[in-house]
């Protein structure tokens, strides 16, 4: 692991590092509020009130389930890119447009010069920070899937575009680091959708990154990964977070044939599916990937943000990732698992 970067840091994180994507299930009574807002029935900071009582609940929860390196759940976003750019400057929103599947959202449009206008999550990464003695990680999506998922209709090309938001993301990771973040997770997973493109997202996270004093992870999915593995290890991070469980571990076997040089947050439940995985299956995808992977260099989550499970399903799913961690963890320090 860059345990080193982290120490510097002062984060002490245990062996198989417990963490989640990001994203949470909204509870139901934030739904309803979500809704009465939209229909004008309640007001902005009533809303805020239940985004509030959702974050708590999920603080909480992570800490009785024990996970080592929380979230805020994001329970105050829609979309991941839609609520970057309903909050800079620069951007227009646009109509309802369908990608991914079954995920719907407002398709932004980038029609004028692209500015930060001030701290955008940090008040929630200080409410988050607040409710837990364990590190809480800022939670950014990447200037290239804002880019690649918005409509550029002022930049002369995709790269300008890209670029010119990395610089105004970079200021949003310099006020979390001014808050106090030491973890920052800068999501880009459009990473893998044009793989030509990779060069672009290598530059851009080179700008949000470069020089800060803090532990960067990404995460990367809808994977093409083939193609892009091992170029994309030099996207300057720390951590790669990428879902493992859903495609059965298949990359494992680029791993084998060009070995992993980062850290890598490994999912081991799919988040897709409405069962919850039994411990001995999440437990097995471990030690399959300490096989091919060192146990410093692993933290153990699930493939993608759970928003899509309901409420128990998310705290299932965390609690056998949790439960799994743990027991491999104590075979690896009673040294019944070969350390590498
Ligand atoms: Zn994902």
């Amino acid at each position: 692991m860059s345990r080193k970067k982290l120490q510097d840091l002062g984060v002490q994180l245990p062996l198989l590092p417990t963490t989640t994507v990001g994203s949470f299930p909204k509870p139901p009574e934030l739904m309803k509020a979500r809704a009465d807002f939209a229909k004008g029935n309640i007001s902005a900071a009533a809303l805020k009130k239940e985004e509030e009582k959702a974050t708590a609940f999920w603080m909480d929860t992570q800490e009785e389930l024990g996970l080592d390196v929380l979230v805020d759940g994001e329970q105050y976003r829609g979309d991941m890119v839609a609520y970057f750019a309903e909050s800079m400057p620069g951007f227009e929103i646009g109509d309802m447009v369908r990608s991914y599947g079954n995920r719907y959202y407002h398709k932004p449009i980038i029609a004028g010069e692209v500015r930060w206008p001030g701290p955008i999550t940090v008040d929630w990464w200080k409410f988050a920070q607040r409710c837990t003695s364990k590190p809480v990680k800022g939670m950014l999506t990447g200037p290239y899937t804002v880019m690649d998922w918005s409509f550029n209709e002022f930049y002369t090309d995709r790269r300008a575009a890209c670029l010119a938001l990395a610089r105004e993301i970079r200021k949003e990771v310099e006020a979390l680091l001014e808050a106090g973040a030491k973890m920052i997770q800068i999501d880009e997973p459009a990473t893998s959708v044009r793989p030509e493109e990779l060069p672009l997202v290598v530059e851009a996270m080179h700008q949000v990154t470069d020089g800060l004093p803090a532990y960067f992870l990404t995460h990367i999915c809808y994977g093409a990964f083939r193609q892009i593995y091992p170029s994309m290890l030099d996207i300057p991070v720390e951590n790669f977070d990428l879902e493992m469980a859903n495609n059965q571990l298949s990359l494992l076997e680029l791993f084998r044939e060009h070995r992993f040089a980062k850290d890598i947050s490994f999912g081991v439940v799919d988040v897709h599916s409405h069962a919850i995985e039994d411990l001995k299956t999440v437990q097995k995808r471990l030690q399959q990937a300490l096989e091919v992977l060192d146990p410093e260099q692993v933290w153990v989550d699930p493939d993608c943000g759970l928003k899509t499970r309901t409420v128990a399903e998310a705290i299932g799913k965390m609690r056998v990732v949790v439960e799994a961690a743990r027991q491999v963890r104590e075979q690896i320090v009673a040294g019944t698992k070969p350390v590498h």
